[in-house]
Order: C-alpha cells, then structure tokens, then sequence
C-alpha cells in the first residue's frame, strides 16, 4: 500500500541496518568510560533511537525532546519552539542527540546551543542522515553520520510527509503527485 507512494528507494532496510551497526560500534568505544544521556529528538527519530541505542553496549539513560521549527513542510525557519522539554537535567552529563536527518541544520545548531547553556559536560550529535547541499549552519557538524542524502525530500524510518509515511521500513522518495 505504501509503497505505490514511492518513487524511488535511496536507502534500503539493509543498508540502515549496516550504518546502524557501524554506529553503535563507534558509540560503544565513544561512551564505554563516560555514561551518556541519549536525547532523541521527536518524532523523526523514534524508529532510528530504537535500533541506535540497543546497538550500544554501554550503560545508558534515554529521554525524548519535542520541537517544532517554525517554517512550512519543507524548510526549517531556525526558529524552534519546544513542546516537550527534557526530563533529566544534564548538568555535568555526557549528552549524545540523535536525530533523522540535519538539512538547514537550524534545528540542532539550537539544540546544541540549548544542551551546552544547561552545562552538559559534552554534546555530541549522531544523524542517521544528513543533505550536506542544504547545509545553512555552517558551525554544524554531526560527530556520527549514518548515510549522505542527495538534495530531495526523503520520507520512512520516522521521516515522515504530513506525518505519514514514517512506518516505511526504508528511506524513499514520494512521487510528485502525491504533494499536489
Ligand atoms: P533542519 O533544522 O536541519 O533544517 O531540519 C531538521 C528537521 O527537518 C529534521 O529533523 C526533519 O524533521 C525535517 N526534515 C529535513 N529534511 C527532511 C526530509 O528530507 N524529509 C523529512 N521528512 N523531513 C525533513
Ligand atoms: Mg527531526
Ligand atoms: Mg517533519
């Protein structure tokens, strides 16, 4: 049913499972000796949270934040407002934020600003994704990257359109009609 939607497969199942295991083997070193608070931020990067954390062998606490940046379907507008804040305060705390996808990279440039203001002894940020041609936060470099994204609008594996599509099991990209 889904799948009639998608024009084409840029990442499939196999793949996002091989960046995954790759990831949480460099985590695993990365935190063996620090304990980390995993921040994921909603809700595209639920699915990728879920697979991230439990390819990590290290002891660690999870919590989830909820913002939403001002700006239409497409583009980020940098100004983000939070709807759901953190649960643990990160003073002193290792701080590792996983997201879907850095395009503007407006998003995390305030989170990170955000995380570094509450005293967290570290801030690192892994992307399962990441559109480096959209890139308008220059300062903003993901320390852990799943995989490349050419310049389109990706959907599945929590990316979502119009919060569809986020249950795909890969990562496509929507036939044209399907936004008309
Ligand atoms: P940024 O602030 O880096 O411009 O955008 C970050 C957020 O915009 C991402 O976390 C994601 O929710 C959304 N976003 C950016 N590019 C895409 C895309 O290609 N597909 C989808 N579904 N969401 C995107
Ligand atoms: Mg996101
Ligand atoms: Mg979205």
């Amino acid at each position: 049913m889904l799948e009639q939607d998608i024009k084409e497969v840029l990442v499939t199942r196999e793949e996002i499972q091989e960046a995954v295991n790759r990831l949480g083997e460099q985590l695993t070193k990365e935190y063996k000796d620090k304990e980390v608070v995993v921040v994921g931020i909603l809700r595209g990067a639920s699915i990728f949270m879920a697979d991230i954390v439990r390819a990590m062998d290290v002891y660690l606490e999870i919590d989830f934040m909820d913002v939403s940046s001002y700006g239409d379907a497409f583009e980020s507008s940098g100004e983000v407002k939070i709807i759901k804040d953190l649960d643990t305060h990160l003073e002193g705390r290792h701080v590792l934020v996983v997201e879907d996808i850095i395009d503007t990279g407006r998003t995390l440039k305030y989170l990170v600003d955000l995380f570094k203001y509450r005293k967290a002894a570290s801030v690192q940020v892994c992307t399962l994704l990441d559109k480096p041609a959209r890139r308008v936060v220059k300062d903003i470099i993901p320390d852990y990257v799943g995989l490349e994204v050419p310049d389109e609008f990706v959907v599945g594996y929590g990316l979502d359109f119009e919060q569809k599509y986020r249950n795909l099991p890969y990562i496509g990209v929507l036939k044209p009609e399907i936004y008309q």
